[in-house]
C-alpha cells in the first residue's frame, strides 16, 4: 500500500477531477482516489507491487489527462515547466481570440441596435461577405482555440463521460454547424423557409470569454499556490561541511547525520541541527513568522530555511532530508492544500451529477420550443430560440466556479497560515476550527513563556539545604516536566554548582506519577516529589497554609516527602507571557470562552488565570481529567479546541475537536496535531482563529457567486421567461457569466491572502 500525491495535466473544470476520480476508483487494487481540481493533483492509495503509476496514466490518458509521477517531477521545476507551457499556450489562444471577440462583438450589437434604432445606419460590410469573415474566424475558434471543448466531445461519445468541455463544445458547435448550413445551403434555409441568421458570432464570443476566463483563473490559481513555492525557495542547495578535517561545498542533499556544517554570516541553514561552536542571530521569519532575529548559542537548535544574520558558527546535522521541520512543514502544506473540506463534499456532489443532467435538461428544452413553441410562433422561429436557449443551457450550466470554490480558498489559507508559522494539517481542520466555540488552554507553555525557574526553599528536616536539593535535583533529572528542567537548572547554574558544591546522587525505582509528580530511592532512600495531591495521596500531614503565601502570587510548589513526613518544598515560578493577556482579549471578542487545565495548584493556576482574564480553571487536573472535562464540554454542545504542548497532552489534543500543538524549536511533533502553531505563543492561536474564519467566509461565499449564475442563468437561458416578458437569454451573455463566475471566485479567493490576520 502506498500513499501518493501525483500532479495531473490537462484538467479544465472541477467535473474533470470526479471523471478522474471515477476511473481511477474503478481500477482494480486502487484504494482511494481524491482528485482536487484546485491543486491539480490527486491523491491516490494504491498497492504499488500490483498496478504502476503508468497503468493508471494509461487509462485516464484515453480521456485526454496526464499523470505526472513522482519520479518525473522531483525537482519541482518540472512542475512549473508544464503549468508555464500550458499558461503560454493559453496566452497565444487569448491574445488571438480577445481583439476578434471584441469585433465581434461591437459588429453584434451594431446589428442589434439597427433592428431597435431607427437612427443607427445598417453595417457597412454586405451580408454575405460578413458571413464569410466571420465563418473562417468561426472555424478558427472553434478548431485551434476551442480544441479542449471539442476533445470534450469526442470523449463524451468515445467514453461516455461528460465534463464541463463537453457542454461548451456541443454548444459552440451546435451553433458552429447550424449557422454553416443556414449559410452553404440557401436553398434550405429557403425550403424551410427558415430566417437566414448565422450564430458565428456565439461560436467565436462564448470561445472567446470561456478562453479568456480560463486564462485569469490559471493565472490566479498560479498565484493562490504560491506558498509552496516560497517554502521550496528557503531550501538552501549546498552546504559548506567539514570533511576529513577540510571545509568543502556540498549538495544539500548529500548532508549526513553527524556532519559538521558551518555557516557564514548572510548564509542559509541547510538542514536542522545543534550549534557546536560559536554563535549567532538567526533570522526564525520565514518559519515561525517572528520577525525578530533569535540569538542562538552553543548548544542550540537551528532550523533549514532560516538564514544566519551575524556571526559565524559551526552545527552538528541531526535532521537531514525530509526529516528536517521545512521539509515536514512543505509537505504538510502541500497535503493540506490538497485535501477537501467537508463543504466541498456538496460541490462535488453536484458538480458531478450537474452535467448529464444539464445535457438531458438542455435537450428536453429544445424539444418543447420545438413542440410548444412552434404551436405559437411556428416552426422556424422556434427551432431558432429552441437552438439558442439549447446553446445557452449548455454554456452557462458548466460548474467550473463550484469546482474552484472551496479549493482555491482552502490553498489560499492553508498557505497564508504557512507564513506565519501555522501550520494546518487538512482542510477539515480548518473548517472546523471556525465553528470552535471553547479553547482549552494548558498554563505551562501557553499561558506562560514555560521556563519556569526555582525561585523558593522552604527546608523542614534535619538535612542542609543543599542536601536537600541534591536529593530533588537527583530525581528531578530523570524527569522531562518543565517543573524538573527549573529545579536542574537551579542547581546547575556554573556559578551556584561551584559555590554550593550541590553533587547528583544515583537514582534507581524512579517512577513518574502522572499529573502529581514522581517518585524514587535516592542513594537507597525511598522519597517523593510533587504537588499536594501526592502528599493527601501519601496520607502524610501538611498544613497547606503555609504554602498558601507563594501560590496566591502564582508560584507552584513542589514538595519533597519521604513516606513519612513532608521534608520541605521549593517554588516554581513562571512568567505570563507578554502576549497571553491580549491574546484572551481577542478570544473573547471572537465569542470564544477560554479554560485552563492544568495539573498544577489550584490557587496558582487561578491566580494566573485572573492575570490574563481566563474565565475558568480546572487545577489539579489529571491527565483523565482533562480528558473528562473535555468531553463533558462536548456533551454540553461545545466545540472545543485544545492548545497544549503536545507531548504529555496528546490524549486531550486527540479528544478535542481541534487539537493545537504549541510548538518551538525543532522537536514539534508536526503530525500529532490538527495544527501546529510554530514558536508559539497564543496570540497564534487568535490568528489561525480568525484564519479559519475568514476562510469560510470566502468559500461560502464563492459557493454563492458559483451558484447564483447557475440557479439564475439556466432558466433565463431556457427560455422560461419568454412567455412572460420575452426574455431570451443570448448565449454570449451566457458565455460571458459563466468567464465572469469563475474568474469572481478565484480573485474573492485571492482576497484572503491580503487580509490582515
Ligand atoms: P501540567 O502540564 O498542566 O503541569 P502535568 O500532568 O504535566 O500537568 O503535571 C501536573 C502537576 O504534577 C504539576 O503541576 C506538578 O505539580 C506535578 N508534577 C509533575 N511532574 C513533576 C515533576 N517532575 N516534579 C515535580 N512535580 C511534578
Ligand atoms: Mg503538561
Amino acid at each position: 500500500m502506498t500513499k501518493q500525491i501525483l500532479q495531473i495535466k490537462g484538467m479544465h473544470c472541477a467535473s474533470c477531477a470526479s471523471v478522474i476520480t471515477k476511473k481511477l476508483s474503478a481500477l482494480p487494487n486502487i484504494h482511494s482516489v481524491s482528485v482536487n481540481y484546485g491543486s491539480e493533483k490527486a491523491k491516490v492509495d494504491f498497492d504499488e507491487k500490483k498496478i504502476s503509476i503508468e497503468e493508471m496514466n494509461q487509462e485516464i490518458g484515453k480521456l485526454g489527462y496526464t499523470l505526472i509521477s513522482p519520479q518525473n517531477s522531483t525537482d519541482n521545476s518540472h512542475q512549473t515547466d508544464t503549468k508555464e507551457d500550458e499558461l503560454n499556450e493559453l496566452k497565444n489562444k487569448v491574445e488571438f481570440i480577445l481583439p476578434v471577440t471584441f469585433v465581434v462583438f461591437v459588429l453584434m450589437m451594431w446589428e442589434i441596435l439597427t433592428e431597435i434604432t431607427i437612427w443607427m445606419p445598417n453595417l457597412p460590410i454586405p451580408m454575405d461577405a460578413l458571413n464569410m469573415i466571420s465563418m473562417i474566424l468561426a472555424t478558427v475558434a472553434l478548431f485551434w482555440v476551442g480544441k479542449p471543448y471539442l476533445f470534450g466531445i469526442i470523449r463524451f461519445m468515445r467514453h461516455g463521460v461528460a465534463n464541463m468541455d463537453t457542454l461548451i463544445g456541443i454548444g459552440t458547435s451546435v451553433a458552429y454547424i447550424y449557422s454553416s448550413l443556414v449559410f452553404l445551403i440557401p436553398s434550405l434555409v429557403s425550403l424551410l423557409r427558415m430566417p437566414d441568421y448565422t450564430y458565428f458570432d456565439v461560436t467565436i464570443v462564448v470561445i472567446g470569454f470561456i478562453t479568456l476566463g480560463k486564462y485569469l483563473e490559471a493565472k490566479s490559481k498560479k498565484k493562490t499556490g504560491e506558498a509552496i513555492e516560497k517554502l521550496l525557495n528557503l531550501q538552501a542547495k549546498t552546504a559548506l561541511v567539514i570533511r576529513d578535517g577540510k571545509e568543502i561545498e556540498i549538495e544539500v542533499s548529500e548532508v549526513v547525520h553527524g556532519d559538521l556544517i558551518i555557516v557564514k554570516p548572510g548564509a542559509k541553514i541547510p538542514v536542522d541541527g545543534v550549534i557546536t561552536e560559536g554563535g549567532s542571530f538567526i533570522d526564525e521569519s520565514m518559519v515561525t513568522g517572528e520577525p525578530m532575529p533569535v540569538q542562538k548559542k552553543i548548544g542550540d537548535s537551528v532550523v533549514s530555511g532560516t538564514i544566519n544574520t551575524s556571526g559565524s558558527f559551526t552545527f552538528k546535522a541531526t535532521k537531514v532530508g525530509g526529516e528536517t521541520l521545512l521539509a515536514q512543514i512543505i509537505k504538510m502544506v502541500e497535503e493540506a492544500q490538497g485535501s477537501k473540506a467537508p463543504i466541498q463534499a456538496l460541490a462535488d456532489k453536484i458538480s458531478s451529477v450537474f452535467v448529464p443532467a444539464v445535457l438531458v435538461f438542455a435537450l428536453i428544452t429544445l424539444g418543447t420550443w420545438l413542440i410548444i413553441g412552434s404551436q405559437y410562433l411556428g416552426f422556424p422561429q422556434a427551432l431558432s430560440f429552441g437552438l439558442v436557449s439549447f446553446v445557452g443551457i449548455l454554456i452557462i450550466a458548466c460548474p467550473c466556479a463550484l469546482g474552484l470554490a472551496t479549493p482555491t480558498a482552502i490553498i489560499v489559507g492553508v498557505g497564508k497560515g504557512a507564513r506565519e508559522g501555522i501550520l494546518i494539517k487538512d482542510a477539515a481542520t480548518l473548517e472546523k476550527l471556525h465553528k470552535v466555540d471553547t479553547v482549552i488552554v494548558d498554563k505551562t507553555g501557553t499561558i506562560t513563556i514555560g521556563k519556569p525557574t526555582l525561585v523558593d526553599i522552604q527546608n523542614f528536616s534535619n538535612l542542609h539545604d543543599n542536601e536537600l536539593i541534591s536529593i530533588l535535583a537527583s530525581l528531578e533529572k530523570k524527569s522531562e516536566h518543565p517543573i524538573a528542567h527549573a529545579i536542574v537548572n537551579y542547581v546547575e547554574d556554573p556559578v551556584r554548582a561551584q559555590e554550593k558544591n550541590i553533587n547528583i546522587g544515583t537514582v534507581s525505582s524512579f517512577e513518574s506519577i502522572q499529573g502529581k509528580g514522581l517518585k524514587g530511592l535516592v542513594d537507597n532512600k525511598e522519597y517523593f516529589v510533587g504537588n499536594t495531591k501526592l502528599i493527601q495521596d501519601l496520607g502524610i500531614s501538611f498544613d497547606i497554609s503555609k504554602i498558601e503565601e507563594f501560590t496566591a502570587q502564582g508560584k507552584t510548589p513542589v514538595i519533597i516527602a519521604t513516606k513519612e513526613k513532608v521534608l520541605g518544598f521549593v517554588m516554581i515560578a513562571d512568567e505570563i507571557k507578554m502576549e497571553s493577556k491580549q491574546a484572551i482579549t481577542d478570544l473573547h471578542k471572537l465569542g470564544i470562552k477560554v479554560i485552563m487545565l492544568t495539573g498544577d495548584d489550584p490557587k496558582a493556576a487561578r491566580h494566573m488565570a485572573s492575570l490574563v482574564g481566563i474565565d475558568d480553571v480546572v487545577a489539579h487536573a489529571l491527565p483523565q481529567d482533562k480528558l473528562a472535562k473535555i468531553k463533558e464540554l462536548q456533551l454540553q454542545g461545545r466545540i472545543v479546541a485544545m492548545a497544549g504542548d503536545g507531548v504529555n497532552d496528546a490524549p486531550a489534543l486527540a479528544q478535542a475537536d481541534v487539537g493545537i500543538a504549541m510548538g518551538t524549536g525543532t522537536d514539534v511533533a508536526i503530525e500529532s496535531a490538527g495544527i501546529t502553531l510554530l514558536g508559539g505563543d497564543i496570540s497564534k492561536l487568535v490568528k489561525v482563529v480568525r484564519l479559519s474564519k475568514m476562510t469560510m467566509r470566502g468559500i461560502k461565499q464563492n459557493l454563492f457567486w458559483a451558484f447564483i449564475y447557475n440557479i439564475i442563468g439556466i432558466p433565463l437561458a431556457a427560455g422560461v421567461f419568454y412567455p412572460i416578458f420575452g426574455w431570451v437569454l443570448n448565449p454570449i451573455f451566457a458565455g460571458f457569466a459563466m468567464a465572469m463566475s469563475s474568474v469572481s471566485v478565484v480573485s474573492n479567493s485571492l482576497r484572503i491572502k491580503a487580509k490582515k490576520l
